[in-house]
């Protein structure tokens, strides 16, 4: 199946066939013939086309907890797609693979928003997940899809940067459940050198996200000498804590060499679980570890009574003491979302 080309949303066209994308902060001015920094939005004669609209890098039925989510449908599958490009250029990329790739290098295949949820639905899955490279620049096709799933009673998640712009975010609210979103640091110079982007529009999506509805979950990996200093940490977890709320899922993360950022070492155990102890006497109710097989913060305890309420090994997991929001140890209500509304 070939797809036409598809114009993009969120633009406007300025003077001698120049476009300004607004999907994400970096706002990229492109003249005729040129593409934005994402390297997936093309302007063709001052009209602007989204280039990876209905093209599929990845595709694949994950647990839930794999992107991970652990207060969204816990237990449940979830259909998970990825396209090409992104609009940072982390140094330390896991999935370098497709978001530096290019439209003629990859290997994709197209498939149409009804097929898609089709798949979704025939694969047992209770979301559909935009995942794998970056959402955002994929926008008219995640909220065509988006639009539909939600129709049809299926959570749609994003996984996210969250360097999408407050008009395109709107846009994409009443369509999306989920924004499981990396806070890559609490530091505008990280994000600036090694990500290629600004920090304080990441934080106001979180916002913004959580003002419209949305689950929000964090996840930081914690990078030797980059983003590891308690001061760092704590900081981040305060502006959780007093601006998305302290029943905001954050994960922290080891960190494992990669791509271009190979010259330190992964995180060490001890480090994260400093940082999950800091995060409960800060006051937030579910920290979690990440990137550490089989360790007891990856499970999800009662804040109240503190009782073993979701048990979890790898991506696999078993409720053991929820009865919907309830523990049912205490009674305490434990902010986690069962069904989608
Ligand atoms: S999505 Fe972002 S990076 Fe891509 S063209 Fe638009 S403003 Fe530029």
């Amino acid at each position: 199946m070939v797809m036409a080309l598809h114009e993009a949303r969120q633009y406007t066209k300025t003077e001698n066939d120049a476009v300004q994308c607004s999907l994400c902060n970096h706002r990229c001015k492109i003249n005729e013939g040129g593409h934005g920094i994402c390297g997936v939005r093309h302007n063709e004669k001052g009209t602007l086309y989204a280039m990876t609209y209905g093209k599929i890098s990845s595709e694949a039925v994950d647990p839930i907890e794999k992107k991970p989510l652990f207060h969204y449908l816990p237990g449940t599958l979830s259909y998970s797609l990825g396209s090409v490009g992104c609009n940072f250029h982390c140094q330390h990329c896991q999935n370098w693979h497709i978001s530096r790739t290019t439209l003629e290098r990859a290997h994709l295949h197209n498939l149409a928003p009804k097929e898609g949820v089709s798949r979704a639905i025939e694969s047992g899955s209770a979301s559909i997940s935009w995942t794998y490279n970056e959402p955002t620049i994929w926008h008219e096709y995640a909220l065509d899809m988006g639009t539909l799933a939600h129709r049809q009673g299926l959570g749609t998640i994003y996984v996210t940067n969250g360097y999408i712009t407050k008009e395109a975010l709107r846009e994409l609210a009443p369509m999306l459940g989920a924004f499981r979103v990396d806070l890559k640091a609490f530091t505008d110079d990280f994000y600036k050198k090694i990500c290629g982007a600004r920090l304080q529009p990441v934080l106001d999506s979180c916002v913004l996200a959580r003002e419209l509805g949305m689950h929000v979950e964090t996840v930081t990996l914690v990078i030797p000498g980059l983003n590891d200093s308690m001061e760092e940490q704590s900081a981040l977890i305060r502006w959780v804590i007093e601006h998305l709320g302290p029943a905001t899922p954050m994960h922290f993360s080891a960190f494992h060499p990669d791509y271009k950022m190979t010259d330190r070492d992964a995180t060490p155990v001890a480090t994260l679980e400093k940082i999950y102890k800091k995060a409960k006497e800060l006051g937030l109710r579910f920290p979690y570890l990440g990137n550490v097989y089989n360790h007891e913060y990856e499970n999800t305890y009662c804040p109240k009574c503190n009782a073993t309420l979701i048990e979890r090994k790898g991506f696999s997991s078993r409720i053991v003491r929820l009865d919907g929001q309830q523990c049912t140890n205490c009674g305490e209500k434990i902010e986690i979302v069962r069904h989608v509304s």
